[in-house]
């Protein structure tokens, strides 16, 4: 029987072992927690859900709710688990965290061809076809060894991550098109101009906001280095610090040549323009005080946040530069990545990408070409996004409608909610004549 080990016994491990096994594979999946715990995991459970015990919005209208539509569809082993464990949330698809972990655990052992071993992985095997799942807290030891195999240079250790709102979202009657001091022959900055009493309220409420529980506490050896300095902790320095900072409002002058207080820039965070990221503000604030706070700025009072800002230790790749499409390393085929160490962002996305490197590791041993769903599915469009995004300043991704595929002939004039079906419609039929195809 072919071999194939797994690294990780998380969310997109156990994935990517469950449908390997259920293809015929022999498969060694290598989990840590057993013998050396990180400080935020607290069970030996396999797929903790280590922060919040939500998958998020199960409705088809939000990205990631057709996103766990297609896993569904994919037979995915997570999905199961979350509506095996599900509690009451609303329109979320939230767990019973306990249930939910035992619940995957169990269908894992219960797989006679999966073989569990309670160890670090501290040297990979190259001469067995492996699937590296080991995450955000991948262990010191194995970070030295993916080093050594990817390069220093383009393995994150750190993820300061700004938030991103849609450009239609943005109020350009208040904002306007500008690069500082002109630079450039196009105009490539949005720019969010403050009046000085629209700054103090601002800044009033910044330095007061709730913050997220740090887990970056749990790490006593943690330091922020200063290029990453959260927002709000730059801004407790001093009322003016921000001013000097990511708000410095030289050479942003307005259209009719007026000057502001304080400018909030806003850049272009992907290849079809949809998204755009608040420059310089990567924060640690909840992520409901970031929409109440960030929405004080003016331009930005509906701003549709597709991701929030965070500051957690974190390990990703470059994959844009390392990885081709079916998440297998461009310099050694038998090696492929899965999870949130590609650079998807959240439990969801990084389940699904444990689907994606298993079928193409299938595909790669039996001689077939690598494939992928097409950016019409939103876990496409999250393949699409981690491959083809600009591999000098690559951040993590959640899935959102900005990344997918656009509908050319769609009515502008037609409501957001006809929109968003439209597109959820056109996910779930594309999905199902790619499965056809697995
Ligand atoms: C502190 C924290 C809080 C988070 N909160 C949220 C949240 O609220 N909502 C959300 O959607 N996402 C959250 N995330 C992101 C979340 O971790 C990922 O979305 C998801 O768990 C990643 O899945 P994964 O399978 O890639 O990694 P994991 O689920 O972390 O699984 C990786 C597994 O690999 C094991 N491992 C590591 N190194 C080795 C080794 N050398 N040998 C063997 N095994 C190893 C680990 O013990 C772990 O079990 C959070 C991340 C962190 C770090």
């Amino acid at each position: 029987m072919q071999k194939i080990n797994i690294i990780g016994a998380g969310l997109a491990g156990c994935e990517a072992t469950y449908y390997l096994a259920k293809k015929g594979y022999q498969v060694n999946l290598y989990e840590v927690k057993k013998i050396n715990r990180n400080p935020v995991q607290v069970s030996n459970n396999f797929a903790e859900l280590v922060c919040s015990n939500s998958l998020r919005s199960n409705d088809l209208l939000n990205a990631v709710g057709t996103l766990k539509e297609e896993m569904r569809l994919l037979n995915s082993l997570i999905i199961k688990a979350a509506e095996f464990a599900q509690v009451p949330a609303g329109g979320s698809l939230a767990v019973d965290r306990e249930k939910f972990s035992s619940y995957v655990t169990s269908k894992i052992q219960s797989l006679e061809n999966v073989y569990i071993f309670n160890q670090e992985v501290t040297k990979i095997d190259y001469s067995i076809p492996t699937i590296i799942a080991s995450g955000p807290l991948t262990t010191e030891k194995l970070q030295k060894e993916l080093a050594k195999l990817i390069g220093d240079d383009d393995f994150y250790f750190f993820d300061a991550v700004a938030p991103i709102v849609t450009k239609e979202s943005i109020d350009m009657n208040i904002a306007y098109r500008k690069n500082r001091y002109e630079k450039g022959e196009t105009e490539d900055y949005i720019n969010c101009p403050m009046t000085k009493e629209e700054y103090k309220l601002f800044y009033n409420e910044l330095v007061n906001a709730e913050l997220a529980i740090s887990h970056l506490e749990a790490d006593k050896d943690f330091k922020y280095f200063e290029g990453c300095m959260p927002v709000e902790g730059m801004a407790k320095r001093g009322e003016k610090t921000l001013l000097f900072g990511p708000l410095k409002p030289q050479g942003l002058r307005k259209p009719d040549g007026s000057n502001n207080y304080a400018v909030v820039q806003l850049r272009q965070d992907d290849a079809k323009d949809s998204l755009y990221n608040i420059v310089g503000f990567q924060t640690n604030l909840k992520w409901l005080e970031q929409k109440r706070v960030f929405s004080l700025i003016p331009g930005l009072a509906n701003a549709e946040f597709v991701r929030y800002g965070v500051m957690h230790k974190n390990n990703f790749i470059n994959s844009p530069k390392l990885l081709n499409e079916g998440f297998q390393l461009k310099n050694n085929k038998n090696v492929f990545f899965a999870g949130q160490i590609t650079g998807v962002e959240g439990y969801v996305e990084s389940s699904v990408t444990g689907i994606i490197a298993a079928l193409n590791i299938d595909r790669f041993l039996k001689g077939l070409d690598l494939i992928t769903p097409s950016s019409k599915t939103v876990s496409g469009a999250l393949v699409h996004y981690i491959i083809n995004a600009n591999s000098n300043d690559f951040q993590p991704m959640k899935a959102n409608w900005g990344i997918v595929d656009e509908i050319n002939n769609i009515d502008k004039r037609q409501g957001k909610i006809i929109k968003k079906a439209a597109y959820s419609q056109r996910a779930i039929t594309t999905i199902k004549e790619f499965i056809k195809l697995i």
